[in-house]
């Protein structure tokens, strides 16, 4: 049996259409223009990939958009002020700061300077919270991306036994909490394994679907796993390089021999990546309808 492949690219383009089409709506009827700022501190060159990609995407979807670079040595003081600045601005209804943020400023204090209402990454404790007891709030966008593949994809979650790899606060503990929750794409049993689990394969080969998020080339192989599993591979590591300079990217799974046993798989690149970026874009219209009393 070969896999049906999840294609994140494929999903990603429906929704993107779909967002077009509600900017489009919201601008011709409510004169709303959903904005959003993405902060980027330094050159880290990772860091400027993403950014660029979530600058065309939103340029694309006909959002108003601002690419704010600073300095490396900004002070966190500077930092501050400038997110207090896009709060307070209403043609901005997102404001994304780009990650990792250089040693001498603290991440935490920085997210959480992010109004809650603009926190359109879902990462201020606010959303974290509202989350977690099911409120309707911003959705951490990779775990987000997630859930709509699932449920895009028709995977059925309602029981199903449910393993992921990884305890990160931006992918691991999110989805895990996401598939806990009593509404589509969630009511699953869900484990959690970590560096500290004592025997991963256990829990893997009993999983329906497996998500794995542990930043490790192919910690997962196919004997871990069992026939019939739904593979979500959220892993992105860099393997070497193409002649030209290019990087070659693999997940965290053993791509080419989980298929083969897998009813359905992600793969790396063109699964999980298309889906954050879009899930950002699908935050940022819903900020702008709620600060325009539409929702
Ligand atoms: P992270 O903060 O480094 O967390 C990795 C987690 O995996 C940790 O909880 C760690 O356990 C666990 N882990 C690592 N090696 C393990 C092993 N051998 N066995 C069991 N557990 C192991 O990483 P992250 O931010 O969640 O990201 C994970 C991966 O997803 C990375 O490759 C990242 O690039 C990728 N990612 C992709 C997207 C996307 O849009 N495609 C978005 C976010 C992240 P401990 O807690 O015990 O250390």
């Amino acid at each position: 049996m070969s896999a049906k492949i999840i294609s994140g690219v494929e999903i990603a383009k429906q929704i993107r259409q779909e967002l077009k089409d509600e900017v489009k709506e919201l601008k011709d009827k409510h004169g709303v223009v959903p904005g959003l700022v993405t902060i980027l501190v330094g050159e880290n060159p990772a860091s400027v990939s993403y950014v660029t990609a979530k600058q065309r995407t939103a340029h694309e979807l006909g959002f108003h958009s601002i690419q704010d670079d600073q300095p490396e040595d900004i002070s966190e003081d500077e930092l501050l002020k400038l997110i207090d600045k896009y709060n307070n601005d209403e043609s901005i209804h997102g404001i994304l700061v780009q990650l990792p943020l250089p040693k001498h400023i603290d991440e935490s204090k920085v997210l959480y300077a992010i109004s809650p209402d603009k926190d359109v990454d879902g990462f201020h404790p606010v959303n974290v919270g509202k989350m977690v007891i099911g409120e309707p709030c911003f959705l951490p966008c990779t775990p987000h991306g997630i859930l709509e593949m699932l449920i895009r994809a028709d995977v059925e979650t309602s029981g199903a036994e449910v393993v992921v790899v990884g305890r990160s606060n931006i992918v691991g503990k999110p989805i895990a909490n996401l598939m806990l929750q009593k509404r589509p794409g969630g009511n699953a049993t869900v484990t959690i394994c970590h560096t500290r689990t004592r025997d991963m394969a256990f829990h893997t080969k009993r999983a329906d679907i497996l998500i794995v998020a542990a930043g490790r080339p192919k910690v997962i192989t196919a004997d871990m796993v069992k026939d019939g599993v739904v593979v979500i591979d959220v892993g992105v590591n860099r393997i070497g390089k193409t002649p030209e300079g290019k990087a070659i990217l693999c997940g965290d799974v053993d791509f080419d021999a989980i298929k083969e046993k897998a009813a359905a798989i992600t793969p790396v690149p063109g699964g999980v990546g298309p889906m954050t970026i879009t899930m950002l874009m699908k935050n940022t219209v819903q900020a702008a309808k709620q600060f325009a009393g539409l929702v």
